[in-house]
C-alpha cells in the first residue's frame, strides 16, 4: 500500500507526520512511502533524511497522493489537497472536524480518523496525540518563559549578591502542566500549582511544588469519566479566581494551561491580575489556541502590557519544538497503524467494534460514523 505524507500548510503548523524512523517501519510493513518535498524541512529533516530512509520524494501533494491508500497528517488537509486524496483512502492526523468537515470526507469516500479524539484509557497512551504533544509543550512554555524572563530561574548566590528564585506558578497541572512544573522546577524555580481536579493536587505536591487553589463540594466532582475537567459554575470560578489573584501578584512567571473539552478555554487570569504583576513578569498561555486562559491574551501573537508584562500568546505550542514533536507525534500514528494492521494482506484493518477505533473513526466506507457527528 502506498502512505502518503504532505507538507502541511495550516498556519503555524511545523511539524510532520512521519519522520525517517516512522518511514522505515511503514516499509517494513508492506508499504511504500511518498513524502512531499520539503514535508519535514520546519522539523530540522531534509528531503534526503526521507529518501535514505526509503520514501520517494513527491514533487507535490498531487505526486504525493496519487494512488494512496493511506495518508498521514498532522492537520486537516486543505480543501484542494482533500480533492486529490484517492476514495477509498485512510486519513489519520487531527482532524478537528466539525459535521460539515466529516459530511465532506464521507461524500469524498475517505476513511477518516481524527487522534485527538483518541480515549485516554491506558492501552491508547502509546499513541495518545494529546499527550505527546502537551507534554512537549510544556516544556517548551517554561523555556520560552525562562528566556523571555529578565531574570534567572534558579536563587543566583553571587560575590556581588544574591538574585532570589523565580515565583513560578503553572494553572491546570494536566499534561502540559505537569511537565511544566517539572521543568521549571529543574531549571530552580519556586513552584507552584493549581488546578479543579482532585487528583490533580496530589500529583502536583508529588512533583515537589506547592498547591494553591480552592477546593469545596463542586471540585470534588469536577472531573469527567475520561478524566477531564467539566465546566464548572461561575461561583466556582468566582471563588477560585479571589483565591488566586493574591497568588499571581506575587509571581514572577505564570503558565497557563486549562482546558474544559469542547468548550472555550477559561479565563483565570483576569486584566486586573496581570497588572497586578510586576513589570517583567511573564506570562506563557498554552491554552492560546482555545481561545487563552489570560484575558489580555492574543492569540498567535506576543505582547507587553502597559505595566511592562510580557505575554505570550503563541499559536501551536508543540510546533515550537518541532523536531521533538513531530518525532513522538510520527511514532503515535505509526503504532495506531501497527496496532490495528492486517500483517498478511499488508493493510490497515481498523476493528469497528474496538473502543480505540470508535473513539478516532469520524467515517466509513462513506458514512458519517461518529457518535458526535453521525446524527448531524
Ligand atoms: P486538558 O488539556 O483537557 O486540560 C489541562 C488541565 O487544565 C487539566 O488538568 C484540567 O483539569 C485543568 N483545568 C480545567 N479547568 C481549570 C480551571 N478552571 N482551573 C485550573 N485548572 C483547570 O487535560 P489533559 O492534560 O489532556 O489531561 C486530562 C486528563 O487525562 C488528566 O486526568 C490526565 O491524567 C488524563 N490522561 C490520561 C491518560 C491515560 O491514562 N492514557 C493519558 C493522558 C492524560
Amino acid at each position: 500500500m502506498r502512505v502518503a505524507v504532505l507538507r502541511e500548510r495550516r498556519a503555524a503548523e511545523t511539524r510532520v507526520a512521519a519522520t525517517p524512523e516512522t518511514v522505515k517501519k511503514l516499509i517494513g510493513l508492506g508499504n511504500t512511502v511518498a513524502v512531499e518535498t520539503g514535508a519535514g524541512m520546519a522539523s530540522g529533516i531534509p528531503d534526503s533524511a526521507y529518501a535514505e530512509a526509503g520514501a520517494e520524494i513527491a514533487a507535490d501533494p498531487g505526486a504525493a497522493l496519487a494512488g494512496a491508500g493511506i495518508v498521514l497528517a498532522v492537520r486537516a488537509p486543505e480543501a484542494a489537497e482533500l480533492a486529490k486524496i484517492p476514495r477509498g483512502a485512510l486519513l489519520i492526523g487531527t482532524l478537528q472536524a466539525d459535521a460539515a468537515a466529516a459530511k465532506a470526507y464521507a461524500e469524498a469516500g475517505i476513511d477518516a480518523c481524527a487522534m485527538e479524539l483518541l480515549p485516554r484509557i491506558t492501552r491508547a497512551q502509546s499513541m495518545d496525540v494529546l499527550s505527546s504533544q502537551a507534554n512537549l509543550a510544556g516544556y517548551r512554555a517554561v523555556i520560552e518563559a525562562a528566556e523571555t524572563f529578565d531574570r534567572g530561574f534558579p536563587m543566583l548566590m553571587t560575590a556581588a549578591g544574591t538574585i532570589p528564585a523565580a515565583n513560578v506558578f503553572i494553572m491546570g497541572a494536566g499534561v502540559a502542566g505537569l511537565q511544566a512544573i517539572a521543568t521549571a522546577r529543574r531549571l530552580g524555580g519556586r513552584v507552584s500549582a493549581t488546578d479543579v481536579r482532585p487528583a490533580a493536587k496530589e500529583e502536583i505536591k508529588s512533583l515537589g511544588a506547592s498547591f494553591v487553589g480552592y477546593e469545596d463540594e463542586e471540585s470534588k466532582a469536577a472531573q469527567t469519566a475520561g478524566g477531564y475537567a467539566k465546566q464548572l459554575s461561575a461561583e466556582f470560578y468566582a471563588k477560585q479566581a479571589e483565591v488566586v489573584a493574591g497568588h499571581i501578584a506575587k509571581q514572577d512567571i505564570v503558565v497557563t494551561t486549562a482546558l474544559v473539552q469542547g468548550r472555550k478555554a477559561p479565563t483565570l487570569v483576569t486584566e486586573a491580575m496581570v497588572h497586578s504583576m510586576k513589570p517583567g513578569s511573564v506570562i506563557v498561555d498554552i491554552a492560546s489556541d482555545a481561545g487563552g486562559n489570560v484575558a489580555l491574551t492574543k492569540p498567535g501573537e506576543a505582547v507587553t502590557t502597559a505595566n511592562g508584562v510580557k505575554i505570550l500568546g503563541w499559536s501551536n505550542w508543540p510546533g515550537r519544538i518541532a523536531g521533538a514533536s513531530s518525532a513522538l507525534y510520527a511514532r503515535n500514528l505509526l503504532t495506531f497503524l501497527t496496532t490495528f494492521w492486517d500483517k498478511e494482506g499488508k493493510k490497515p484493518a481498523l476493528k469497528e467494534d474496538d473502543e480505540i477505533v470508535k473513539g478516532v473513526a469520524l467515517t466509513r466506507a462513506g458514512a458519517v460514523v461518529h457518535p458526535s457527528l453521525a446524527s448531524a
